[in-house]
């Protein structure tokens, strides 16, 4: 297929490279020169704009920072550009209205669309492990499928449009917290003199296992390689961490959920974010 790929950050860029393994032909924009030079290297075509790379597309996957950037970037640059019929994949991280609002734009153009967002960090997006969870119809998830099974390893239908991006708010929820809590228990067992490396080997096969242990430890040199082995640079942002826990708890008030943990996960980001926006959300641990 012929599919445009905009947004080649650190998700988007090994997303990209693994369509074309998968034999699609990938016409690529990012408006950083570097970004769109590693996808070249990678065998997408790039353009210097994003209505010049979704010409003549079947396809038009999003991988972007944030919600108005997705808005802008969709109603200037893509709808009315992009051939009717095509389907637009969103597989940023955003909010629920603002997705359902483009998802019903998208209909009236002429488009089918899912909101795809994804979970599992870097290392899956570049080894092609990652999941999706896809909100939209069935028709429109059907389209969809076989693109991002080129990318990941489960892409489950989580209902209409938005409910990808509300599956994707309430893990964040989870993760955030998981993450701080691993946090303080590698500081706390750091304190009463134990060795993180054992206290990894125990807690990893005890009920204090997770993800963010297990897959993404936040102590550098323990556990399987992570952003904490690399200066807690590249991965997950920690203002991206923290956009998601605005976008849970806006959530949570608009629907009337409880979730007093979560609240107090985005205090903790926010003030940690104010200052190393840019580090990779496991090096929360600094602030310990
Ligand atoms: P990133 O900042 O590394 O990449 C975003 C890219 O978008 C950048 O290269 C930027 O130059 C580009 N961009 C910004 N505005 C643009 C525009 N108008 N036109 C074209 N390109 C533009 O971010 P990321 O870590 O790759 O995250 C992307 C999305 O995926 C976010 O919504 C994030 O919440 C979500 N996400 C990230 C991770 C992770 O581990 N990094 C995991 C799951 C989900």
């Amino acid at each position: 297929m012929k599919i445009a790929f905009i947004g080649l950050g650190n998700m988007g860029g090994g997303m990209a490279a693994n369509l074309v393994k998968a034999g699609h032909e990938v016409r690529a924009f990012d408006l950083s020169d570097e970004a769109r030079a590693a996808a070249q290297g990678n065998g997408c075509a790039v353009f210097d704009d994003a209505k010049e790379a979704v010409q003549g597309v079947e396809a038009v996957v999003t991988m972007l920072p944030n919600g108005e950037i997705v808005k802008a970037v969709l109603e200037n640059e893509v709808f009315g550009h992009a051939p009717a019929g095509a389907i637009v994949l969103d597989c940023s991280t955003i909010d629920v209205a603002t997705t359902r609002a483009l998802s019903e734009a998208a209909t009236a153009k002429g488009y089918l669309m899912v909101d795809a967002p994804v979970s599992g960090g870097i290392a899956a997006a570049n080894g092609g492990t990652l999941t999706f969870m896809v909100g939209g119809t069935g028709e429109a998830f059907a389209r969809a499928e076989p693109i991002l099974a080129a990318m990941g390893k489960a892409v489950i239908h989580a209902g209409d449009a938005g409910a990808g991006e509300a599956a994707k708010l309430c893990n964040n929820l989870i993760l955030a917290a998981t993450m701080i809590a691993t946090c303080e228990g590698f500081r706390l067992a750091e304190k009463l003199g134990l060795d993180p490396q054992v206290f990894y080997d125990i807690s990893s096969k005890a009920t204090g296992q997770s993800w963010s242990m297990t897959s993404y430890c936040p102590v550098p040199g323990v556990g399987p390689q992570s952003p904490s082995d690399n200066g807690y640079k590249g991965g997950f942002a920690s203002a991206l961490m923290l956009k998601d826990l605005k976008l849970a708890m806006e959530a949570a008030e608009t629907s009337g959920a409880s979730t007093p943990l979560g609240r107090h996960a985005k205090d903790l980001y926010e003030a940690f974010a104010a200052e190393h926006g840019a580090l990779d959300f496991s090096a929360i641990i600094k602030s310990l």
